[in-house]
């Protein structure tokens, strides 16, 4: 069901590492080439493109791509009491993390009448991706709007592709999210072609109302599958992005303390998300790597996505690694730079305060990952395929920008005019000299 990765007794570089710790068959750069066209066409073809092509990957061609505002505000009316208060308290406590992100601005004086300020600016206008091929992700509306609505961000634009069931619309507990966000612009647009229209805009085509449809955006994040990933990846630069938010991943540092049932549990809880999820557990006890597998063979057969389930589980983005000890184990984790790593071992939190590279880190046995795909207050917006190595989760920070402001007097230029005249000089540039030079 699971391949196990042997490890012990084995030193290996850094990348003798990479090349043996499990990653997908099909990959982002591999998507990236599939999806370029789909781009193309959106670009070329407008609101004609995108209804054509949810029609191919949604199988159902949707009569408004822009939802109407009264169809939004509407759906909140069926929401089922209990997903309501879930959805209000997750609010609540997303809002409470994010809100206390917001960087301060600073000043510093440099010398005597010489300072430079940092400004943190909002971008204009963002798009927000939530996903809905196989699963659908109100979830994912409050992770992108609250995170955009905390940096002071002033148009918002969800899309989320149609859905068969509900008559072309996205799903109708994700309008109802929006709703209760303050959203209503939202689009029946999914994949790649949504991730295009976001990024070239579709002002030019009407919808079936004549209402126009999307102004580009500057900067587009979300969750979703490895195609959205691939087109954000390919949009990157024209707009900007969060992280290359894909396939889910989960890996689990545990040693022989950790309980095998919650492990496997934790495992089949994001190998559910989609075929291509990863499920990594790293362990130095054979004991443990045993009673989990043991563990995933009876919690497969019981759970309802079973099929994506076994498809996640035994792809080669899946394994046990076995390594000597914890230290190695740790290795290893720093090295896959997980979506989300589980710390299941004595002293948890001292082993996750040395972890390097991960997008969100889960401490000890009363944190699962399923707390932070719904509710402990942070972000499920996490960069995935290794990209937490050099990549944060979805935060404020993601829609701000840092300005810098240069303001200097007579007497402050003139303490260093001489110094950017001998730079100017070096650099063979003397017109930046004679520029300060020409105050004086
Ligand atoms: P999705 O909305 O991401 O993808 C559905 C869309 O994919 C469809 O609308 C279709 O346009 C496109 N598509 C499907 N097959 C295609 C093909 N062969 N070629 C081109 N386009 C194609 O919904 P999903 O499929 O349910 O995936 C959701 C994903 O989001 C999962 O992979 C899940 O693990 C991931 N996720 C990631 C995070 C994160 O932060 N990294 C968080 C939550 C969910």
């Amino acid at each position: 069901m699971i391949s196990r990765i042997d490890l012990r007794g084995r030193t290996l570089s850094r990348r003798e590492l990479l090349d043996e710790l499990p990653r997908a068959e099909l990959d982002v750069e591999h998507a990236a080439a599939a999806v370029a066209p789909i781009l193309e066409q959106v670009r070329a073809h407008g609101a004609a493109a995108l209804r054509d092509l949810s029609e191919r990957f949604d199988g159902v061609r949707p009569v408004h791509v822009r939802v109407p505002a009264d169809v939004v505000a509407a759906a909140v009316g069926s929401l089922d009491p209990d997903v309501r208060a879930a959805l209000d308290e997750t609010i609540v406590r997303v809002r409470r993390v994010h809100a206390a992100q917001v960087p301060a601005d600073l000043t510093v004086d440099v010398a005597p009448g010489a300072q430079v300020r940092q400004r943190w600016l909002p971008v204009r206008r963002v798009g927000l991706y939530v996903p809905g091929g196989l699963a659908v992700y109100p979830s994912s509306v409050v992770m992108n709007v609250v995170a955009a609505q905390e940096a002071g961000v002033g148009s918002l634009a969800v899309v989320s592709p149609p859905q068969k069931d509900n008559g072309g619309l996205p799903d109708p507990v994700v309008l109802a999210t929006c709703a209760l966000l303050g959203v209503d612009e939202v689009y029946a647009v999914g994949g790649a072609q949504a991730v295009a229209m976001l990024a070239y805009g579709a002002a030019g085509s009407e919808d079936v109302d004549g209402a126009t449809l999307c102004e580009p955006v500057d900067v587009i994040t979300g969750p979703g599958n490895v195609y959205v990933a691939a087109a954000k990846r390919l949009v990157r630069g024209f707009v900007g992005i969060d992280s290359e938010a894909g396939p889910t991943e989960i890996a689990v540092l545990a040693d022989g303390t950790a309980d095998a049932v919650h492990v496997a549990a934790d495992l089949v809880s994001q190998a559910e998300h989609d075929p291509l999820a990863a499920a990594v557990l790293v362990t130095p006890s054979v004991e443990l790597a045993d009673a989990v597998e043991a563990a995933l063979v009876d919690r497969v057969d019981a759970t309802a996505n079973r099929d994506r389930v076994l498809t996640a589980l035994a792809g080669t983005q899946s394994a046990i690694v076995l390594v000597d000890d914890l230290e190695a184990g740790l290795a290893v984790v720093n090295g896959y730079g997980a979506e989300h790593l589980e710390i299941q071992t004595v002293d948890a939190g001292v082993w996750a305060d040395r972890v390097t590279s991960a997008g969100a880190i889960f401490v000890g046995p009363w944190s699962p990952v399923s707390l932070g795909d719904y509710m402990a207050g942070s972000n499920h917006v996490l960069p995935t395929g290794g990209c937490a190595h050099f990549a944060s989760g979805l935060g404020v920070h993601s829609f701000l920008r840092a300005v810098q402001v240069v303001e200097y007097d007579r007497d402050a230029l003139a303490q260093v005019a001489d110094r950017v005249v001998a730079l100017a000089d070096a650099e063979g540039l003397p017109a930046h000299g004679e520029a300060v030079r020409a105050r004086f």
